[in-house]
């Protein structure tokens, strides 16, 4: 409680005066472009910005993020903070100069509590809370491997969660991590806690401790970007397009783990799944993971590996928009829910949390 009032009161609201930055929100369809234009940059200028930085030229930003302004004579400061990531800008206009460069913002932060009760969907619901996708995915990252699917919370159903409020130079910018979450389940209200390990971490109960799944998690940090779904209809030509693994979103390079010993029965490159690599088990099923970037240099057919060792790296090889890891199950030759089978966290976790949870 006491790290909450801190938290809360560590940052002085921004005095006006010459050198203050304004908040200015992101709108539908707004992006670095059409900002710097609303900003007064010549297209000369925007094109001089996005030269400067190659960062800048994937910046992602959405409607639950704001940026700073800063005017003064003759010159007019920027700071934009990418959605996503932790990629951070700033760019300065001064008389004829133009200057773009990532920087280390000083975030304060606070924490903010938000509770309601389901009613129609669960994301939908969580979002009337708070109107913010990256937080309402975060909240549903925290019970994937609890729930097949949100029809497993009933209609009335209460929830609360913490989530991080970023602030720079005063001025609220972001979200950051849900860091606690219940969720009525069965009747049960189910809490979670988000723990950090390296740079990524796990949303944890004691509980996920004693889950007797068969398989850990390949990544360290769960971001859920598309979850199985084998009846899924294309949107546009409703053909079944089924879903028959699970995507984990992740930056490029992020490790991928064997999530149980193993033996590789397969590894390569193909059109659809980019560079892919199938792992058998001794208890029968099969793993896979498709569109990596890398594959590990060690990998060969009958290699065994072991819970926890790096295979490859996340990428965005084969059919793939964005970087993430398909993951998939296959038990007695079908693919299967990938959730019903693996924990919460990943191996080389597993200690960390047992001792997090004996010193509590
Ligand atoms: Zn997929």
């Amino acid at each position: 409680m006491s790290a909450f009032f801190l938290a809360l009161t560590s940052y002085q609201p921004a005095q006006a005066s010459a050198n203050t930055f304004t908040a200015k929100p992101v709108r539908l369809g707004d992006n670095l472009l059409s900002i710097l234009r609303q900003q007064g940059f010549s297209e000369k200028e925007r094109e001089q910005v996005l030269a400067a930085d190659k960062g800048l030229r994937t910046l992602f930003l959405t409607l639950d993020t704001r940026y700073l302004v800063r005017r003064s004579p003759g010159e007019v400061e920027l700071r934009m903070f990418d959605s996503q990531t932790s990629d951070a800008f700033r760019i300065l206009k001064k008389g004829p100069s133009i200057q773009a460069q990532a920087y280390k913002p000083n975030y304060k932060i606070s924490l903010t509590r938000v509770e309601g009760r389901v009613y129609g969907s669960l994301l939908g619901s969580v979002l009337a809370k708070i109107n913010s996708n990256w937080v309402a995915t975060r909240f549903m990252d925290a019970y994937v491997f609890d729930m097949t699917s949100s029809r497993d919370v009933a209609r009335g159903a209460r929830f609360w969660f913490t989530v991080e409020k970023k602030y720079e130079a005063g001025q609220f910018v972001k979200y950051g991590e849900v860091l606690q979450t219940s969720l009525e389940i069965d009747g049960a209200s189910v809490q979670k806690r988000f723990v950090r390990y390296k740079d990524g971490g796990v949303f944890f109960s004691a509980q996920d401790l004693s889950d007797e799944k068969p398989f850990y998690a390949p990544v360290e940090y769960i971001k859920v970007a598309s979850r199985f779904k084998p009846n899924r209809l294309h949107p546009i030509t409703k053909r079944l397009q089924p879903h028959l693994g699970i995507d984990f979103e992740l930056p490029t390079g992020d490790p991928v783990f064997a999530p149980r010993k193993g033996i590789v029965v397969r590894y390569g490159n193909n059109r659809a799944a980019g560079n892919y690599i199938v792992l058998l088990h001794s208890n029968g099923m099969e793993t896979s993971y498709n569109h990596l970037h890398r594959i590990d240099k060690r990998i060969r057919q009958g290699l065994k590996v072991s819970a926890g060792e790096k295979i490859g790296e996340v990428g965005c090889t084969g059919y793939c928009t964005r970087a993430h890891l398909h993951f998939a199950v296959k038990k007695k030759g079908r693919m299967v829910d990938p959730v019903k089978y693996i924990k919460a966290y990943p191996q080389q976790m597993q200690e960390f949390l047992e001792e997090r949870v004996a010193s509590n």
